[in-house]
C-alpha cells in the first residue's frame, strides 16, 4: 500500500470524511474549501500529540485517535464555537493496516459524534508517531468566548468534575490498553461543545482546562488583568477519583494535574456550572487565600 492508497482507504472513508453544510471540497484536491454561515467568524486551533509524551504509544489506536480529536475539539468548545471540519497531519514509522484501520475508526467515532468531518491533511514517514490535528469552527460574530473579559466581582465556574484525567495517568501508563474506569476520562475527554455554545453571551471569559486548573485560570487572570480567589472545598471531584486516589490526592490532581478538558469560565451570575470562587483585584489565582505550590503541566 502506498501513501495515496492509504489516504483513500483509511482517511477518505465515508464514516470519517462525510459531507456537511460547510464543506465544499474535501480530501482529494490541493486545498479543502469551506463555506461559513453568514455573519460568523472562523475559529482555528491546532494541537500536536507526540507518542509517549501526550499518549502511550502502545495504547489502542482507536483510543489514541479519539483522544487526539477530543482534545483538539475542546479548544473550539472553549471559544463557544461549533465544529465545521478538521485536518490531520500524521507521521508514521510504518504502514500497519490493522493499526490504521482502528485509528481511523476512532477518529470517525468522535468526528460523527461532533459532526466534524476530516477534510484534508498530510501523511509522512518518520521515526515516531506524531499526530497533528487542526480544527475549524464557527461562531456568530461577536459571540465567541475569550480568556480576556473577566471582571472583578464576577464568579468563577467549572463545567464538571476535575482531576480524573491526571488521576488516570498511573493506570494509563501501567496498562495503556485498558481504557476503562478513570482511563475513560483520559482517552475520551468529550469536548464540551454544547456547553460552550450555551455560554455565548453569558460567560465573561472562558478556557478549557488542559494543563491544570490553577495554571489555566492564571491565563484568564493575565489576559483579563484580574486575580481570583478559589476555594478548594468547592472544587468538584468524582466519587470514582476519591475512591481511587483519596480526597487529598484527588484535590491535587484537580488543582495542578491537567488532562481534564472541562471548561473554566467567569460570569456575573451563571445558571449552569459549579461555582468555585470569585474574581478579585489582583494578578493571580489564590487557593484558600494562598499561592498554590504545585505548578501544572509544562513542556519545558
Ligand atoms: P499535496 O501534495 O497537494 O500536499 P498530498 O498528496 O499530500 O497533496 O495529499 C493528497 C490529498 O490527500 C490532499 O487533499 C490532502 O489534503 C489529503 N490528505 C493527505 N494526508 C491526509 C491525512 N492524513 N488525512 C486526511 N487527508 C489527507
Ligand atoms: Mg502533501
Amino acid at each position: 500500500m502506498n501513501e495515496f492508497q492509504l489516504i483513500q482507504h483509511y482517511f477518505k472513508q465515508a464514516a470519517l470524511s462525510f459531507p456537511n453544510k460547510n464543506v465544499i471540497q474535501s480530501i482529494g484536491d490541493d486545498c479543502a474549501e469551506l463555506d461559513l454561515l453568514d455573519n460568523h467568524t472562523l475559529h482555528i486551533s491546532i494541537d500536536t500529540l507526540v507518542e509517549d509524551v501526550h499518549f502511550p504509544k502502545h495504547a489502542n489506536p482507536y483510543d489514541i485517535a479519539a483522544r487526539a480529536l477530543c482534545v483538539s475539539l475542546s479548544d473550539l468548545a472553549a471559544a463557544g464555537a461549533s465544529p465545521i471540519a478538521f485536518t490531520l497531519a500524521i507521521t508514521l514509522p510504518k504502514i500497519d493496516a490493522d493499526w490504521l484501520s482502528e485509528f481511523s475508526n476512532g477518529l470517525a467515532y468522535i468526528a460523527q459524534k461532533f459532526q466534524c468531518p476530516l477534510i484534508g491533511g498530510d501523511t509522512t514517514k518518520g521515526d515516531a508517531l506524531i499526530i497533528t490535528i487542526q480544527v475549524h469552527g464557527q461562531c456568530p460574530r461577536g459571540a465567541s468566548l475569550k480568556r480576556s473579559g473577566a471582571c472583578v466581582g464576577h464568579k468563577v465556574y467549572v463545567s464538571d468534575v476535575l482531576g480524573e484525567g491526571a488521576g488516570a495517568l498511573k493506570q494509563v501508563l501501567a496498562s495503556p490498553k485498558n481504557s476503562e474506569g478513570l482511563a475513560q476520562q483520559y482517552f475520551y475527554p468529550l469536548p464540551k461543545i454544547e456547553y460552550g455554545i450555551g455560554l455565548r453571551n453569558k460567560a465573561s471569559s472562558c478556557l478549557d482546562v488542559s494543563d491544570g486548573l490553577v495554571q489555566d485560570l492564571n491565563h484568564i487572570c493575565t489576559a483579563s488583568q484580574v486575580g481570583m480567589n478559589v476555594y478548594s472545598e468547592n472544587i468538584p471531584l468524582s466519587d470514582l477519583l476519591i475512591k481511587t486516589v483519596g480526597k487529598e490526592a484527588g484535590l491535587q490532581f484537580a488543582l495542578s494535574g491537567g488532562d481534564d478538558y472541562q471548561l473554566a469560565y467567569t460570569a456575573q451570575n451563571c445558571d449552569q456550572g459549579i461555582c468555585i470562587g470569585e474574581v478579585v483585584v489582583g494578578d493571580q489565582v489564590l487557593v484558600d487565600g494562598a499561592v498554590p505550590s504545585a505548578k501544572g503541566f509544562q513542556h519545558f
